[in-house]
């Protein structure tokens, strides 16, 4: 009987990276990934998500802490690991005078897929490059390449796959059949890990978000959990006299006077109606000058805690 699937693709602990030049690039990161998700790891330029994919496919040694991936500790067996995992890597990173089918063949030599299990042409098709697979690389166009990149990821039927800022500098049309296909791969079974620096990417496509920054762990959550900490709007109310404090009838929404003529009401909208709020203003007695509303997103969640972390 095959061994049961682990519990989680990916478990880091304390995964530490300080690069020659004393550069910290990861500092004590400690995550699981939960199998079978489609799992967002977020954080601007420079945070870190690269080195994080990097140790685990082996490009580099990592300075402390460890990493299991599906189940396999990459110190205990390091093959073993990388062939649990499909990379599909930031930069284009192959021999532009292959063809799709040759780097696919040569991909699978090198994960030691006998030929007779060989899946080149099922793949090729499956990311729109069938028409392409004995093109020369290098008449590939930018998005065909970054294609090739998934497409050799696969070829040793990773349970496993990640990919590294796969839109970046992609047309919208890739984009959206490379996230169709992802999601076909995660419908059966693969566990699916994308970095990226676009929120909405990872607003749209994944079930829970890691976001890290300057190399630290600042959130992990479920992305309704990120989400309902979105659900947050701000009243801000210039009102027609001066105030010493805040009017009682507004104290249970928790306003706060910013200034002696401005009231600033945080709500969720989806417990809140504004119409209570301003209920409330009238109830007080004091007259509206100006109103206006700020709402927050992903964008602000994410600045929040990556100001937090600074
Ligand atoms: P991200 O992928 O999130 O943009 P990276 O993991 O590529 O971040 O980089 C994290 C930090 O480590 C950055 O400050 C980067 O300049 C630095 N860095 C990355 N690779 C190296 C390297 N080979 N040598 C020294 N510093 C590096
Ligand atoms: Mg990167």
């Amino acid at each position: 009987m095959p061994p049961l699937p682990p519990e989680n693709a990916l478990e880091l602990r304390g995964l530490t990276k300080v690069y020659a030049g004393g550069k910290k690039a990861l500092d004590n990161v400690s995550l699981d990934v939960p199998r079978g998700m489609i799992f967002g790891l977020l954080g601007p330029n420079g945070a870190g998500k690269s080195t994080l994919i990097n140790i685990l496919a082996g490009l580099v040694n990592k300075t402390a802490g460890s990493a299991k991936v599906w189940g396999i500790d990459i110190d205990v067996d390091a093959r073993a690991a990388r062939g649990a995992i499909g990379i599909v890597p930031q930069e284009i990173n192959f021999d532009p005078f292959f063809t799709p089918r040759e780097l696919l063949e040569l991909q699978a030599g090198l994960y030691g897929v006998p030929p007779a299990e060989r899946r080149t042409a099922e793949i090729l098709a499956a990311v729109g490059l069938a028409d392409k697979a004995n093109a020369y690389a290098r008449s590939l166009s930018g998005g065909m390449r970054r294609r090739v990149l998934v497409a050799k990821a696969l070829v040793h039927t990773p349970p496993v796959l990640i990919l590294d800022e796969p839109t970046a500098g992609v047309d919208i049309e890739l984009r959206q059949s490379l996230w169709a296909y992802v999601r076909q791969l995660n419908a059966k079974g693969t566990t699916v890990i994308l970095t990226t620096h676009y929120l909405q990417e990872a607003e749209e496509l994944c079930d829970r978000i890691a976001i890290i920054n300057h190399g630290k762990l600042v959130a992990d959550d479920s992305k309704d959990a990120l989400l309902a900490r979105v659900d947050a709007k701000e009243m801000r109310i210039t009102i027609d006299c001066d105030l010493t404090e805040v009017p009682a009838s507004l104290i249970p929404f928790g306003a706060k006077l910013e200034a002696s003529r401005l009231l600033v009401v945080p709500y969720r909208p989806s417990a809140t109606k504004a119409s209570d709020i301003l209920g409330a203003v009238a109830q007080s007695g004091v007259g509206i000058a100006d109103l206006s509303t700020r709402e927050s997103d992903l964008e602000d969640v994410f600045l929040q805690l990556v100001r937090q972390a600074a």
